[in-house]
């Protein structure tokens, strides 16, 4: 669904992406992790074109990522992307924030767009703040939201960014049993997190970078048990 073909990003003099090359199939939860500065996230923004690339390509769905242009537009209501700051629209209602993509870009009415909101609400569990404002939810909750308007553009593919990171303890579970749930559903996933009970229990595949570089790629259980390099040993040591 997503080829990753050679790809290479630089800030400046920094290399954050080395010939970057891999392929998310259809219906494939993929798992990045990595020391802090290795191109996790780049390596997101690129496939949601939020970062350029200098060289390389990136197909989605048969179709090359473009430069700019209404096509990058459609393209990227196919890639939905959450990030660890949940972005969401301070001032507008929980419900506004999950109907406001598709009714501006699907250009579908509000009627359905509310429907659906509501259907998208219920998966994460929270239908019942719909009428409430995004300060008045928990960072759990909002997270959830967030995970609800991305689905609402009928993405075919998920990025999470660290989804978790920035929630109190108490609240990671709620948004990774969503995340589990969307996972056994066949979302198609590509998610930056370093939660090895989420990654054992829905990756298919974990990406371990390090340096702007694919270092190892692996099942998740032989990759926590057994990884072969020493920079995905050296880590595994200090966040197990
Ligand atoms: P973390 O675990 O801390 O989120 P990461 O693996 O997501 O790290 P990136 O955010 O992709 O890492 O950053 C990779 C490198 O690129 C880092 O050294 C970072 O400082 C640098 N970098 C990221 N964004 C920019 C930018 N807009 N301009 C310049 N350098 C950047
Ligand atoms: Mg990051």
């Amino acid at each position: 669904l997503v080829v990753v073909d050679h790809v290479n990003k630089h800030f400046g003099e920094l290399h954050v992406l080395k010939d970057i090359t891999t392929t998310i199939h259809r219906g494939e939860v993929v798992v990045v992790i990595g020391p802090s500065g290795s191109g996790k996230s780049t390596l997101c923004r690129a496939i949601n074109r939020l970062e350029t690339i200098d060289d390389g390509t990136i197909t989605i769905d048969g179709k090359l990522l473009p430069e700019e242009g209404s096509g990058l537009a459609k393209l990227r209501a196919d890639v939905g992307m959450v990030f660890q700051s949940f972005n969401l629209f301070a001032h507008k209602t929980i419900l506004e924030n999950v109907t406001l993509g598709p009714r501006r870009v699907r250009k579908i009415s509000k009627a359905e767009a509310d429907k659906h909101a509501m259907e998208l609400l219920d998966r994460v569990g929270i239908a019942n703040q719909a009428s409430k404002m995004p300060a008045q939810l928990s960072g759990g909750q909002q997270q959830r939201v967030a995970i609800a308007r991305s689905l609402a553009m009928d993405p075919k593919i998920i990025l999470l960014d660290e989804p978790t990171s920035a929630l109190d303890p108490e609240m990671i579970n709620e948004v990774l049993d969503v995340m589990v749930q969307l996972a056994k559903d066949g979302m198609t996933m590509l998610v930056v997190s370093h939660e090895m009970g989420f990654a054992r229990k829905a990756a298919d595949r974990v990406l371990f970078m390090a340096d702007g570089e694919i270092v190892e790629e692996a099942e998740p259980e032989q990759f926590f048990t057994n990884p072969q390099s020493p920079r995905a040993q050296d880590f595994l040591s200090k966040i197990l």
